[in-house]
């Protein structure tokens, strides 16, 4: 950076540091921001730089694969080699939920269960699984290993995997990419680097050591752990970087997402449409996950979907990336948050650029949710409907008392939703991961679920 920038960066952050809503995150507190400057999306789909004819293309990818898939995960069999998560009604938690906020909750609300997604137990299973897939892809064309017509269940051979023997994958990770990449890796013969941080629990290296994956331990945190999987990688021309802080591929294997709930809400004759708005509720780390999904939803429903995006306390780095338009160029740590978090796919400390500046326009709001509250609603998710998740996977529950909350008239007149537009809504809370989650650490993540509903 020139001197001029990083003191232009400096007296920007000390700027936004006297602000209120930076002041009162640095205060830990749990808060809200609808962002004004949300556009339809006619206006802002250029921000993105893909549309629909690259969205068409990761689906067609991935149905190309599906044979490979149903051979190589039995436990994809079932969906003859689809990767997709269960849609569920909350019709038990929604009013423990109402009882809990002291509040009136209207629409109906509905779980999306990447927590239960085959292979890797977590929405990485969409965007970290693709991207493998697509470069495995374009290697076994361009040997002549199959054709774009071949039936991909070939790839699950002897001879396949000593082809992709020859190459390596390294990835950073605060644990459930890495559990994706890996697997899925090692499963096709590549050799694959998994750079893990600090926070990365224990039960998912040894996971993937497990599956023959080299697993290198950081001291430090996620954006570090990505800089120096980054920096090794960049010395070996055999090797693929999965860069989860840029990646175009990783955001549109997300992006598939939607056109699967489109099917499903379809089976479950649950309207789509101005008079029946969608809220979606994802828990956001690097921003990848959440932007990617988001942006497949805004190209399948339009400006009848509003995506909010949540984050823990300890990290909101997406809040203070598009709220003060420095993006990539600031961390928590500039506003003295230690981006020290239980929600451990969460715990990232600065949003990627790419996703901030492609989608600051199409996401109407972002929130935050201390981690007593997530394991509050860990318990209570666990007691009411018998559905256990790790703590980063309850983060979007809160947000349909935000959306409406007294407090904001002001978004809901901005986006003309009248009261009976909210009586038909539908809130769909994305889980994101937790389905393999020991159960040694889920007894321990319920202990402190019943204490932060006791305290
Ligand atoms: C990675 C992850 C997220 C968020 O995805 P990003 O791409 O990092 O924003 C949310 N929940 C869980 C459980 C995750 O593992």
């Amino acid at each position: 950076m020139h001197d001029q920038e990083a003191l232009n960066l400096t007296e920007a952050i000390a700027y936004w540091r006297e602000q209120p809503l930076p002041r009162a995150l640095m205060a830990l507190q749990e808060v809200a921001w609808f962002n004004p400057a949300v556009r339809p999306l006619a206006e802002a789909l250029g921000d993105v730089g893909l549309g629909r004819a690259e969205l068409d293309d990761a689906a067609a990818r991935l149905a190309r694969f599906a044979p490979y898939l149903a051979k190589a995960f039995p436990d994809t069999a079932a969906s003859q080699g689809i990767i997709e998560s269960p849609l569920r009604p909350l019709g038990a938690l929604q009013p423990v939920l109402a009882a809990y906020y002291g509040m009136a909750l209207p629409g109906q609300l509905w779980m999306k269960m990447d927590s239960h997604l085959p292979v890797s137990g977590s929405i990485k299973a969409r965007g970290g699984i693709y991207e493998v897939l697509q470069h495995a892809e374009s290697l076994a064309l361009e040997a002549g290993l199959i054709t774009l017509e071949a039936d991909y269940g070939c790839l699950a051979s002897d001879a396949a995997r000593a082809f992709f023997g020859h190459y390596r994958i390294a990835v950073g990770s605060t644990g459930n990419l890495g559990l994706s990449i890996g697997i899925i890796s090692a499963c096709l013969g590549f050799q694959v680097t998994v750079h893990m941080s600090a926070d990365a629990r224990q039960w998912k290296k040894d996971k993937l050591r497990a599956h023959g994956v080299c697993v290198v331990e950081h001291e430090a945190d996620y954006s570090s752990a990505v800089a120096e999987g980054r920096r090794q990688a960049a010395a070996d021309p055999a090797c693929h970087f999965i860069d989860d802080e840029n990646s175009q591929h990783l955001f549109l294997g997300y992006a598939v997402a939607a056109l699967r709930l489109q099917a499903q809400f379809a089976a479950q004759q649950i309207r789509v449409d101005a008079e029946h708005p969608l809220f979606v509720y994802l828990p956001c780390g690097v921003g990848g996950g959440p932007g990617g999904v988001a942006f497949g939803l805004k190209l399948v429903f339009g400006d009848a979907v509003h995506c909010i995006f949540a984050e823990p306390t300890h990290s909101p780095c997406m809040l203070l990336g598009v709220h003060t338009g420095l993006h990539e160029a600031v961390a928590v740590s500039d506003f003295g948050i230690d981006n020290l978090t239980a929600a451990d796919g969460l715990a990232v400390g600065r949003p990627s650029g790419f996703v901030g500046r492609a989608m600051q326009r199409l996401i109407d709001g972002y929130y935050t949710v201390s981690d007593e509250r997530l394991f509050a609603l860990l318990a209570l998710t666990a007691q009411h409907e018998q559905i256990c998740l790790e703590p980063s996977a309850l983060a979007g529950l809160p947000g349909i008392t935000w959306v409406l909350a007294a407090q904001q008239r002001d978004y809901r007149a901005r986006m003309a939703l009248d009261a009976q537009q909210l009586e038909r809504a539908t809130h769909l809370v994305w889980a994101t991961g937790g389905s393999m989650v020991p159960e040694a650490q889920m007894r321990d993540y319920l202990a402190q679920g019943q204490a932060a509903l006791a305290a």
